[in-house]
């Protein structure tokens, strides 16, 4: 594949994949672009539609699905999500690194395609943690709540797996887990910068 290496963040709902992303898409401007994936889940307040999120209905998801505009796709905590293969390119055309924001299933169903990109899992400190940040977030229901946690701790589990991730980055303090995945993204940054001022 063509262009700079994509970047796929995994790893349990509320352990600070988009906090981090959005810090370094803020950082490094027009290095880095963010996959935009479709979802049937409602937008939480501040979401916008085509910018956090494609926001579907289900039946649109499904065609999309059939027509093969999907490079993957998952059911999550009842909500359907995918990276579209527009999604992908639209960043690639811009020759910017694309960062992916998906769950487990997504890692396993992109390893079966020729993306090659680099996998980072964000985990929280401890499960008691990720419950206390995702409750402060205020953005789940209960059910939803208890469904991303049972994910959570499995999740963790199946990222041991040796080779499945390149890096893992433990979000405790912000500082510290920002530091270290601009450690991990740094050849990329470097070569991202270097050709755009070439
Ligand atoms: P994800 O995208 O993985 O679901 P978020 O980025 O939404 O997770 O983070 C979940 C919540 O935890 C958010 O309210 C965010 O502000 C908060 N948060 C993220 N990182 C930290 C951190 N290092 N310390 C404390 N709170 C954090
Ligand atoms: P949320 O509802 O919190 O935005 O996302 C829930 C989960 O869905 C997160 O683990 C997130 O990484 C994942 N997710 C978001 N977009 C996609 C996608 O396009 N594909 C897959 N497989 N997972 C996604």
């Amino acid at each position: 594949m063509a262009g700079p290496r994509p970047v796929v963040l995994s790893g349990p709902s509320g352990a600070g994949k988009s906090t981090l992303l959005k810090r370094l898409l803020k950082e490094f401007e027009g290095v880095f672009g963010f996959s935009v994936s479709h979802t049937t889940r409602q937008p939480r307040p501040g979401e916008s539609n085509g910018k956090d999120y494609h926001f579907v209905t289900r039946e649109a998801m499904q065609k999309g699905i059939q027509d093969g505009e999907f490079i993957e796709h998952a059911v999550f905590s009842g909500n359907m999500y995918g990276t579209s293969k527009a999604a992908v390119q639209a960043v690639q055309a811009m020759n910017q690194i694309c960062i992916l924001d998906i769950d487990m299933q997504g890692v396993k169903n992109i390893k079966k395609t020729d993306l090659n990109p680099i996998y980072i899992s964000v985990h929280p400190p401890s499960v008691e943690i990720l419950e206390k940040r995702l409750r402060d977030r205020k953005t789940e229901s209960e059910e939803s709540l208890q469904k991303r946690l049972k994910a959570a701790i499995e999740d963790i589990e199946i990222s041991k797996e040796p080779g499945l991730f390149d890096a893992v980055v433990v979000n405790d303090d912000l500082e510290e887990a920002y530091s270290k995945l601009k450690g991990v993204l740094a050849e990329g940054i470097k070569m991202a910068q270097t050709s755009k001022n070439s």
